[in-house]
């Protein structure tokens, strides 16, 4: 017993009981069937010092299974990283679809990017090297981009999530579907304050009035899905 103690964090488990439960979960329902080049960004993204930015595979089967139902064609993501979302997305999405893709980073997009071309995918994809906020307002600013997309994923910086929620409801088509990542911020929404540690206190509280306004935002249908890190997932009325 004393042997198998060993020092396990969040990202070990999202928001499961156990590090086992969750490797079941992995290895049972995702692992088995994820693409190859989704495991290959995956384990490219394992040498970036910032790795546990990338999405939980869990969440990302989530994801397909949505642009799967809605028959999604026309998506914008915002917070690209390595790719594994955009990967996903564009090896789902029909091949005269289109991705907007936006982050302010450009050179953790290029360590998943052979992938992406090598999968023969990238002709779906226009990455945006940019802060996603002007982007999001110059779509905007053609009345012609209003209400087509059929699909936004949004996991960049939590702190602007509210003012993205405004834009993508916008550029939404009624039915669309956007969806949020990391709104349970590791339980921390949920944890006296002087249990959250202090590194995690700024996204918590953001996170904590985004969840708020989003429970009572009558322009979308919500579903909060304790998957991975949190995803809230919201169907525009
Ligand atoms: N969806 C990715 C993970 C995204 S991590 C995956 O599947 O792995 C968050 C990303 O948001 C980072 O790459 C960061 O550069 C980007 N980001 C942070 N603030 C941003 C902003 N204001 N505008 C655009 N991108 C931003
Ligand atoms: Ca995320």
């Amino acid at each position: 017993m004393e042997n198998k103690a060993k020092t396990t964090t969040y990202t070990d488990y999202g928001l499961l009981q156990t590090p086992e439960l969750y490797e079941y979960l992995l290895e049972t329902s995702v692992y088995p069937r994820e693409a190859k080049p989704l495991k290959e960004i995956r384990a490219l993204t394992s040498t970036h010092s910032q790795s546990f930015m990338g999405a939980a595979p869990d969440s990302g089967q989530f994801l397909a299974f949505i642009l799967k139902l809605i028959n999604a064609k026309k998506t914008i993501e915002i917070g690209v990283f390595t790719g594994y979302s955009l990967l996903l997305t564009a090896l789902t999405i029909p091949d005269d679809g289109k991705i907007t893709a936006i982050d302010v980073d450009r050179s953790a997009y290029e360590i998943g990017l052979p992938v992406i071309e090598k999968a023969g995918v990238k002709h779906k994809i226009n990455f945006i090297e940019s802060q996603a906020l002007p982007v999001l307002d110059q779509l905007l600013g053609d009345p012609a981009n209003k209400e087509t997309f059929d699909f936004a994923f949004v996991d960049a910086d939590k702190e602007n999530y509210k003012n993205y929620h405004e834009r993508v409801l916008e550029l939404l088509k009624p039915g669309g579907v956007v969806i949020y990542d990391n709104t349970l911020w590791g339980g921390t929404v949920a944890m006296a304050e002087e249990l959250v540690p202090e590194g995690r206190m700024m996204v918590r509280d953001v996170a904590i009035e985004f969840n708020k306004y989003l429970g009572t935002d009558g322009r979308v249908q919500i579903s909060q899905v304790p998957l991975g890190d949190g995803v809230t997932i919201c169907r525009r009325l």
